[in-house]
């Protein structure tokens, strides 16, 4: 949780010496406070104090950061519960899905029309950064064919959903780690195990927040913590609802 530049001001050594480039240690906290200084600028705050400083300083959401093409795009890394607080850091990323049994042609010609989507909100021209390829044909082969495919036409994020472990072993020798995420993999599990060296990323799905907890905790104990929160829900008001209880 954020401190206050008071309760800054406790943690610092109080030698108003000003080798943090301010001329008081109350002066640094107050910067602290504002986030418009870092701790090591002051030579002199012990181990302890550090640490607390930089529990402080720590998002309470974990950035997760991709690769679309030479871009890199980051989700998470946010300090307020609603935009109008301060700012949201980063934009929302927004997938667009293709099912793995359609045609070849069908397929490909659905990748064109994603590839050249583009919508606009308040002035700005905006593209879908994801593509989602949705298990539904079960059939290993066919859907790395499509990843492949995937791969090929565009550089856009992909998430890779409904996947059993056989299709994520393999679909992470094909694709770059820092491209992808895992989204309501079939067996949580086993694919912890698989990606846990990785840190790629899961979307941890639940019917409601009790089962979310449960899984969150099984990550945790692995010590897994690339995860990204989802609730199901019927309506967009459900959406709402529970991105803001997610977020609390
Ligand atoms: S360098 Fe540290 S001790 Fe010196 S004024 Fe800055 S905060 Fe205080």
């Amino acid at each position: 949780m954020a401190l206050t530049g008071l309760e800054i001001f406790k943690l610092l050594p109080n030698k108003n010496c000003g080798e943090c480039d301010v001329p008081t240690c109350l002066a640094f906290a107050m910067k602290l406070a504002g986030k418009i200084a870092e701790s090591q600028a002051c030579p002199y705050i012990s181990d302890e104090a550090m640490e607390i400083l930089g529990a402080a300083q720590t998002p309470p959401i974990k950035k997760i950061t991709f690769k679309n093409g030479e871009k890199e795009i980051s989700i998470g890394a946010e300090t307020v519960m609603f935009r109008h607080e301060k700012t949201f850091v980063n934009q929302t990323l927004i997938a667009l899905e293709i099912a793995d049994n359609l045609s070849a042609e069908e397929f490909e010609n659905e990748l064109k029309r994603i590839e050249s989507y583009k919508y606009e909100r308040v002035g700005e021209r905006l593209e879908p950064e994801c593509i989602s390829l949705k298990n539904v044909s079960d059939d290993k082969n066919n859907y790395l064919l499509k990843l492949e495919t995937i791969q090929s036409k565009t550089e856009k994020i992909i998430i890779l959903s409904d996947c059993n472990s056989e299709i994520i072993k393999e679909a992470m020798q094909l694709v770059d780690s820092k491209r992808i995420i895992f989204n309501r993999v079939q067996n949580l599990e086993e694919t912890l195990k698989i990606v846990s060296d990785t840190q790629i990323p899961i979307v941890i799905q639940a019917k409601n927040i009790e089962e979310l907890f449960e899984k969150v905790t099984k990550c945790e104990s692995q010590n897994f913590k690339n995860i990204i929160l989802s609730i199901d829900f019927n309506n967009l008001n459900e959406l709402l609802e529970n991105n803001v209880y997610l977020r609390r």
